[in-house]
């Protein structure tokens, strides 16, 4: 346990569909009055340097936010060029996004907002979902944010202070899995649950599934948003399936987006060494959604499936049910 770093992964491609969603989902719910509650069950470390030994070493935010950063300003070349590098068989057809071609209004919102966190340009500074969800937040809305780590809850707890946000923001050093429903209903009577664990653990993906069953217990009209990674393992394949009858049978609407950037295969080098293609692909399931989400992440998935596509296997989907 604890293996895990989100250092090594910020701003991958992964983050870039998770905080796109997030973001979304945040400017549709902001637009009420009513306080909002934000319960984080997973932090991570709130800030990361994408100039680092963590991320320099991964290299993941480069084909992830990096490219997205990059696309702004030359959208057709990056993206071509990206296609270019798999093993396309088949001219890629209908892929390139037009250099004129506006971004969708959800991914220019995700980057206005990693931009605010660079104002001096560049993109040294990658902020976290804490962050993120911090910056959007008005006075009166709270942030409840679970970290375990013992590292990053201390790196959690020093980048929070910073806000002097007082009160607004609770940092707690607890297990989200087991702690998150005590915040649950909120007083105002809205509330989004961020989940976001790393997974590291396969009973992971059965403490998700208990969560938001006694979540939607508790509190049946709260908003709840699920990541997951998209890989070969029976849990994961699971878990947007279980989650969909959950939603189905409690009577609420659900939003399921994923965002595939390359070939899920195990690649096989000329000296006959075995690579793993690291992560491929990753989801957002959504329970009582805003209903412009789907909307909203039409078109920013149709144009990220093209701009951070590794491969000819890059693809999304967005359902919608209840
Ligand atoms: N949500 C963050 C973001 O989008 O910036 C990233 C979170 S990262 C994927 C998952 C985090 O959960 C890691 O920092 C890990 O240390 C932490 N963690 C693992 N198990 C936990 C638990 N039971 N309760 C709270 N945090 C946990």
């Amino acid at each position: 346990m604890f293996s895990y770093r989100h250092a090594f992964h910020a701003g991958n491609h992964a983050d870039v569909l998770k905080h796109t969603v997030l973001i979304a989902t945040l400017e549709h719910l902001l637009e009420k009055d009513t306080a909002l509650t934000v319960v984080d069950t997973h932090a991570g470390a709130g800030l990361y340097r994408l100039d680092g030994d963590y991320a320099g070493t991964s290299g993941e935010a480069a084909d992830g936010v990096l490219r997205l950063l990059a696309a702004k300003q030359e959208a057709a070349p990056v993206a071509a060029a990206a296609l270019a590098q798999g093993p396309a068989k088949k001219p890629a057809a209908k892929t390139a996004v037009a250099p004129d071609a506006p971004l969708a209004p959800a991914i220019q919102s995700y980057l206005d907002l990693i931009r605010a966190f660079n104002p001096n340009g560049g993109s040294r500074v990658y902020p976290g979902s804490p962050f993120i969800t911090h910056h959007l937040l008005r006075e009166h809305d709270k942030l409840k944010l679970f970290e375990l780590h013992p590292t990053d809850a201390r790196t959690l707890d020093a980048n929070i202070a910073q806000l002097e946000a007082g009160r607004q923001i609770a940092v707690l050093r607890e297990d989200g899995f087991g702690s998150a429903t005590k915040f649950l209903p909120p007083p105002s009577r809205r509330a989004l649950v961020l989940c976001d664990p790393s997974y590291e653990m396969k009973t992971d993906y059965g403490r998700v599934l208990d969560l938001i069953g006694e979540s939607l217990k508790r509190f049946a009209t709260g908003t709840y948003a699920v990541w997951y990674p998209i890989i070969p393992r029976p849990e994961a394949h699971d878990l947007p399936r279980r989650l969909k009858t959950m939603a189905t049978k409690a009577g609420k609407s659900w939003l399921h987006a994923t965002l595939t950037v390359k070939s899920s295969k195990i690649l096989t080098t000329v000296t006959g060494d075995q690579k793993r293609p690291g992560l491929p692909a990753s989801g957002m399931f959504l329970i009582n959604p805003p209903y412009t989400l789907k909307g909203r992440l039409q078109p920013a998935l149709e144009q990220l499936k093209v701009l951070l596509a590794q491969d000819r296997h890059a693809a999304f989907s967005l359902d919608r049910g209840g």
